[in-house]
Order: structure tokens, then sequence, then C-alpha cells
């Protein structure tokens, strides 16, 4: 007994201070050098860049506002992925252009009587500061849709037009047609989006004096007209007479009502005739270069002779710049939503890329210090970003897992991106064969979808707000879609 207690005390004096040792050695174990970690690395280039970043708070000169329609982040994170793959680099750590934009935000989309926007409402609260009905641009939520009678007292003013009138210049750019809804957010007042040409006009529409927006663009008053307008949607600016394949019925060319308007005022229809426009001798711009909506630059090589949004974008900054006095732009890339709306993931993220470019373009063209960039949604989509693979493999491809392809509880494969709704779900309840992974990886492809429609459902998740230069800091945090009216308005000094 007492051997052992002798024995037990040796032992305590022996390991304490050890014990002690051991213990200290224990809260803090060794780790790797941090510093040689890329990571590691990168964040402390990107702190040291945040550190000297002060927020400009002088006026804008100029304001360009890019709409990558249906652009939610899942769009943004899969096209950032396809573009960098797409250049043989790794996507996953890839940035787009405007990924580089030093202050971001979230904006609710919702309209006045929809939780889910469309277009319509989703410029008009951005461009005019007011949200409205679904369907409705330019006008406040008191229309009826489809009904012209008490439109025209509901009109509200965009800060593009609002820019005109203090003497800036003005100008729209899309892949869609010029009257789609989007571009229609720059100039056009109307309770129906659908009002593109004269004949899409109801009777009830005449009646009430509501007149189509392909002539709105055109017969605006001067002190409110876009000074540039480049997009597709020809037919509905020529008479149903015309070989074109007009389809008014007013008999109206509006395109030579264009031109007429000023000696210094152009029509182009080509990617050649746009590129030869001399922006110093052209005030006054209108390029349709589609019948609707303008081709995916996937199909343009073979087919057509359009120009790319950054070409559109650069010619468009070229003729407005000249104005001393400043100028708004709207750059829609309108395809990341008319592809999404067909379930067509390739064609959709080939237009976050070329929304990426076009940014890319304006920003080289103008200086930080006097023009804020902002780049936006007007809502989300029902895109699906969720797989196993590694991030070699591709984002279009076959969804995998350790080498294998990843099987559902029935043993079907799938890709990597799927939808919600669209065409690619499963017509009366039959499951679409899983494809090949060549299939899946094709720009035609038509991906999944979990309930099938014809063209797939907007999503109504908060869409980011990317922006740089003047007040670009008042874009933070999560605000209102109508908003971003409010912070380009205060930057131009031309509030009503
Ligand atoms: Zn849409």
């Amino acid at each position: 007994m007492r051997s052992f207690a002798l024995l037990s005390t040796v032992a305590m004096l022996a390991f304490l201070p050890l014990t002690v040792e051991a213990q200290s050695a224990d809260k803090v174990p060794p780790t790797v050098d941090a510093k040689t970690n890329i990571y590691f690395y990168q964040g402390e280039q990107a702190l040291s860049e945040a550190l000297k970043r002060t927020p400009n708070t002088g006026r804008a000169r100029n304001i360009i506002l890019f709409i990558g329609d249906g652009m939610g982040i899942n769009s943004v994170t899969a096209g950032r992925i396809f573009a960098g793959q797409q250049r043989g680099l790794d996507g996953a750590s890839y940035d787009l252009s405007f990924d580089k934009l030093p202050y971001t935000g979230f904006s609710k989309t919702y309209s006045t009587d929809k939780l889910v926007t469309d277009s319509a409402n989703g410029i008009s609260a951005i461009t005019t500061g007011i949200k409205t009905i679904n369907g409705a641009i330019g006008v406040d939520g008191t229309v009826v849709g489809k009904k012209c009678r008490g439109s025209l007292k509901a009109r509200v003013q965009s800060v593009a037009e609002l820019a005109k009138l203090k003497g800036l210049s003005a100008g729209v750019v899309t892949t869609a047609g010029i009257t789609d809804a989007t571009p229609a957010g720059a100039y056009g007042h109307t309770p129906y989006r659908n009002w593109r040409a004269d004949s899409d006009l109801t009777a009830e529409a005449v009646e009430n004096g509501c007149i189509d927006l392909a002539r709105q663009l055109v017969e605006a008053p001067a002190a409110i007209r876009m000074d540039v307008a480049l997009g597709g949607d020809l037919t509905k600016f020529l008479p149903d007479t015309d070989p074109r394949k007009g389809t008014r019925v007013d008999g109206r060319d509006l395109t030579k009502e264009w031109q007429g308007q000023s000696p210094s005022a152009q029509f182009v229809s080509s990617a050649a005739d746009l590129k030869a426009v001399d922006a110093t001798k052209t005030d006054h711009l209108l390029g349709l270069f589609a019948d609707g909506d303008l081709p995916s630059p996937v199909d343009t090589a073979q087919h057509y002779d359009v120009p790319g949004l950054d070409d559109m974008t650069a010619k468009a900054i070229d003729v407005l710049a000249k104005n001393p006095k400043g100028y708004f732009l709207l750059v829609e890339s309108a395809s990341i939503d008319k592809w999404h709306h067909q379930n067509n993931a390739y064609r959709a993220m080939t237009d976050v890329d070329e929304l990426s470019k076009a940014v890319q373009v304006a920003m080289q063209k103008t200086n930080a210090a006097d023009t804020l960039i902002i780049v936006t949604a007007d809502h989300s989509h029902g895109l699906v970003f969720s797989a196993g693979s590694t991030r070699e493999e591709p984002i279009m491809g076959l969804a995998r897992n350790h080498g294998k392809d990843e099987l559902d509880g029935n043993g079907h494969g799938r890709t990597t991106l799927s939808y919600a709704t669209g065409p690619g779900g499963p017509k009366d309840g039959v499951a679409r064969p899983t494809p090949t992974e060549d299939e899946a990886v094709s720009p035609d492809y038509t991906q999944s979808a979990q309930t099938y429609v014809d063209s797939a459902q907007h999503a109504g998740e908060d869409v980011p707000i990317y922006a740089s230069g003047p007040q670009a800091h008042l874009l933070t945090g999560t605000v209102e879609s109508s908003y971003i009216y409010q912070v380009m308005a205060y930057a131009l000094g031309v509030q009503p």
C-alpha cells in the first residue's frame, strides 16, 4: 500500500509537467502554411482590394443598365462555369465580367398582382420606379390587363425619358425584338405588352387611343425619343405589303419614317451595315436585324448576318457618348430567358456569356469614375443545378459521382442542369430516356424538367444586382426592383 502511494506520488510529479506541455500543444495543433494556399492568397488580394474601395458619391454622367432576362443566381453560376469550360479553363473559379463589379445586392421582383413577375412589370419597375401588373409597361398598377380604357392616364415616365428631358441622350439594345417587353421598358407605355404592331391592337384599344409599341418607339416626341434602338422585330415596322414579311395594316413603313426625322438619322438591318455606321455622323440610329428575336450566337455563324450583343452595345455607346451631357443606355441579353423557356440550357448559358462580353465592352469604352454600370435581371427562371460531378466534368453533361453516372431511385440517369418546369418534362407522365453524354452536351439538347409545360415558367426568387461607378454603393442589400430606378435617377440627377 505504502509503496503504491509512493509510486503514484513519484508518477504524478514525473508526469505533471509533461501533461501541461501536452495540453498546450493540444490547444494549438500545427497547421499548414496558409500563405502557400491559392484560396488564402486570393482572399488576401481580394481583401486588400476591398480595403482600398471608397464609395463614389459623385454624379453619374452616364448609366448603362444591363438586364440578363431571366438570369437568376443559378444562371449566373452555371453560366460562369459554362463560359470557363468553353475556354478550356476551370469553370468554377472562372469570372464573368460582372462578377468583378464591386457592389452587389438583391432585388425583389414581384409585381402588383403576382408573386412571380413577367418581363413587362419586371423592367417597368426598374425603369420607372413603379411596380405594375404583369403584362403592363410604363403605366402604374391601376390599369386592367389588355384594356386600353383608362391606361393613358396611368402613364409613368421612364428614367430614359427623364434623361432625355434633361438634355442627355438615351438608347436601347436587345437580342429580342425591339418591341418586346424589356426594351419597351425604356420608351413604351401600354397596359398590354403584346400590342407590338398595329395589327396586334384590339378594337377596344384603337377606340380608346392606345397605339402599338413600334409606333411609340418611332413617333415619340423628340424630347423623349430614343436616339438609338438596336434589336429585332423588322416585321413590326413594315407594312403588310412589304416583301420583308411586314405585318403593319396602317400601310406605314416606320423604318423610312425614322430616317426622315433627321439628316443624321440612319436605319440598318445587317451586321455589316451596323459596322459601317459612322457614329460621328449619326445621331439617331435604328437597327432591326431579324424578323423577330435575334438568333442565338450558336446558330448565327452558319445562317445569319446579325451583330452580337457586344457589337450593338459598342455602336450604341459610340453614338450616345457624343452628347457632352451624358446618356442612359438599356442593354438586354434577352435570349437567356427565351432559351430557358425551351429548357435549352446550352443556348441560355451561351447568352449569359454574351451578356458578360457586352458588359466587358461597356467597361472598356467608359470611365468607371463617371459611368454607373448596373447588371441585374427582371426575374429568375426555374433552372436547377445539382450533381456530384467533379470540376473537370462538363456542366452540360450527365450528373456524375465518383466516376459513375448518378442514378435516381428508378435507375435513370440525369443531367447536371435541369428545370422545374418546361417542355423537357415527362409528357403524359412518361419519363424521358436517359441521354448519352454526347446527347447531353449537344447545343440542341432539351434538359429535363420536373413538370411538363410547353414553355418553362419564370421563377420568383430574388435576383442579383451588380454595380460599379457613381452611387453604385447604394445598390446593396435586399431592395425592391423599383428602388433601382431611384438610384439611377438620383445618380443622373434627373429626378422629377
Ligand atoms: Zn420569359
